[in-house]
């Protein structure tokens, strides 16, 4: 379905991101990843995407943090592999903390990656798009884009400003032929959950089965975890052409958790 198409998913070194990137290439697509992680480990994946799907997969180390860094990513993909026809804005980090204690660095480092990080590989990517008249452009949000939890001040801001951005974008660029849309998970199980359990712990003076299922299930009426699959196979239905009309949409995929 993706074949001749080039998708960057950012913060596809792990967990949603990962899954997104290898379904893409799955359907075809050259893909770029990008994010952190151990070097060898991260040089294996790329490899074995090449692989496994018989398509090209490049890596940019890029600091989501730094507007001027994911600019240049797109720039050197788009040198590398043709195109950014497909762009999934899904990097993001979490810090759990009561607001009045919120350290305004990890603020700053929030609002960075989980939002503005977007703007700049949009800005970066749409010019192609046009030009081509064909782009997919998917942000991960979140549920915290549509509702909020304590503790979670910075995330709940920069998800709920990701939804007002994939609107924007949105009508901006209706007529021609790009969608830009919002994917709203609920709880997935990745690194992200895992690491926010010892703060949630600590924030709520809470045990970690409390929190697991007491706290981040107990949101969800399903009562489980959401899967990257999942969510990947959402991020290759919106690149369809029978996803088409669907441009400005905030998605949920959260096992019913915003609708109670
Ligand atoms: P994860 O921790 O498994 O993956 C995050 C990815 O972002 C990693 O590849 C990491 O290296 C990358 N990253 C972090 N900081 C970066 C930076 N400065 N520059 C470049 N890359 C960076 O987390 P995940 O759960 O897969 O989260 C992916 C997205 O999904 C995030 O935007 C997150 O907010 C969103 N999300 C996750 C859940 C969930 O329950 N896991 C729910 C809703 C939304």
């Amino acid at each position: 379905m993706l074949k001749g198409k080039v998708a960057l998913v950012t913060g596809s070194t792990s967990g949603i991101g990962l899954a997104i990137a290898r379904a893409y290439a799955k359907e075809g697509a050259n893909v770029c990843l990008n994010g952190f992680g151990d070097k060898d480990a991260v040089e294996k994946e790329r490899i074995g995407i090449e692989a496994e799907f018989g398509v090209r997969a490049i890596y940019s180390g890029a600091d989501m943090s730094k507007g001027d860094q994911t600019e240049a990513m797109v720039e050197g993909a788009i040198k590398s592999l043709g195109s950014v026809d497909i762009l999934v804005n899904n990097a993001g980090i979490q810090f759990v903390s009561p607001v009045e204690e919120f350290p305004p660095e990890k603020w700053e480092q929030i609002v960075a990656i989980n939002l503005s990080s977007a703007f700049y590989a949009t800005r970066a990517a749409i010019p192609g798009m046009k030009a081509k008249k064909w782009g997919r452009i998917i942000n991960t949000a979140s549920a915290h884009a549509l509702i909020a939890s304590p503790f979670k001040s910075a995330y709940v801001a920069a998800k709920h400003g990701i939804a007002g951005f994939t609107k924007s974008v949105a009508l901006e660029t209706a007529t021609f032929g790009i969608t830009a849309n919002a994917i709203c998970p609920g709880y997935v199980w990745t690194p992200l959950v895992e690491q926010q359990i010892p703060d949630t712990m600590a924030a709520r003076g809470l045990t970690r089965e409390q929190v697991i299922n007491g706290l981040l299930l107990h949101a969800q009426p399903t009562k489980q975890f959401v899967t990257v699959d999942e969510v990947a196979a959402l991020a290759v239905y919106l690149t369809g052409d029978m996803a088409r009309s669907i441009t400005g949409s905030i998605i949920t995929i959260d096992g019913g958790w915003t609708a109670a």
